[in-house]
């Protein structure tokens, strides 16, 4: 398996994986240098993009739990490939410059040059994540009948330009969901469990989840949902360290995916 991402073996009984894809600011040398930006404006732009800290919330939920979850997580930044972003053109954020492989920033400036060839980034990065991921999926099915797939996502108290649904509320707690993969069942625990934090909606600012696209649709076996929490509410925004949140907000977390099925 490649270090770009790292699969983090859970109890052999628990259908649980914690996805998280945004929370590395590892960035290659021979990637950087397809990056426009000078040092200190990248260092700002992945202190914007980055859901930091979110890898040690997945970390200490799953030593929280009584089933050991398992962790798939991303090692490096999104600004290298976005691996939960469509890589053709059914992706919405390609409008702005955001689909797998991003040519502009979050202010909308450019990135990438607009030239740039995506498809080796493709190859080396995203197309082996998303297999190891469906792999991963089809390991959980296989040994228990059911993959619960929670995504770990954080979000900026304040709407960045990129974002194309700035308009909607930003709670403390936004949870994406599918309709064919996010039962209701699921969806009315985390709001009792990840409402003790603060305030839930669904779908906004941010929508949808990730599901490998083998099963997209066609396996209602595999359930899912993200959860994105507003940044505030554990980090000192843009790209600061944990805050005392950070420790409440890992026992909610824990207590939501514990003995999911
Ligand atoms: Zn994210």
């Amino acid at each position: 398996m490649p270090d770009s991402f790292e699969r983090i073996a859970g109890h052999p009984d628990s259908p649980v994986i914690l996805h998280v894809p945004h929370s590395s600011r590892v960035i290659p040398s021979e990637v950087r240098t397809g990056i426009l930006l000078d040092d200190a404006a990248l260092e700002l732009e992945l202190d914007h993009i980055t859901d930091a800290h979110t890898e040690h919330l997945a970390a200490a939920a799953a030593d929280h739990m009584r089933i050991r979850p398992w962790q798939f997580v991303n090692r490096r930044s999104r600004l290298v490939v976005d691996p939960e972003r469509f890589p053709d053109d059914r992706e919405e954020m390609l409008t702005v410059g955001m689909a797998a492989v991003y040519t502009r920033t979050t202010h909308r400036t450019p990135l990438r040059p607009g030239e740039f060839d995506p498809n080796p980034l493709l190859d080396t990065y995203f197309h082996p994540y998303a297999r190891a991921m469906t792999d991963l999926v089809a390991d959980r099915l296989a040994a228990t009948g059911s993959a619960v797939i929670l995504d770990v996502h954080s979000y900026p108290s304040r709407p960045l330009p990129y974002e194309l649904h700035a308009d909607g509320p930003r709670p403390p707690i936004c949870l994406g969901t599918d309709d064919f993969h996010t039962p209701p069942a699921l969806l009315d625990r985390a709001r009792t469990c990840l409402g003790a934090i603060g305030a839930t909606a669904t779908d906004t600012p941010f929508a949808g989840t990730y599901v490998p696209l083998d099963y997209y649709v066609t396996d209602p076996r595999v359930t899912a949902l993200m959860i994105e929490i507003r940044r505030d509410v554990y980090m000192t925004e843009p790209g600061g360290p944990p805050t005392s949140g950070f420790a409440d907000l890992s026992r909610a977390l824990a207590a939501f995916a514990d003995e999911l099925a």
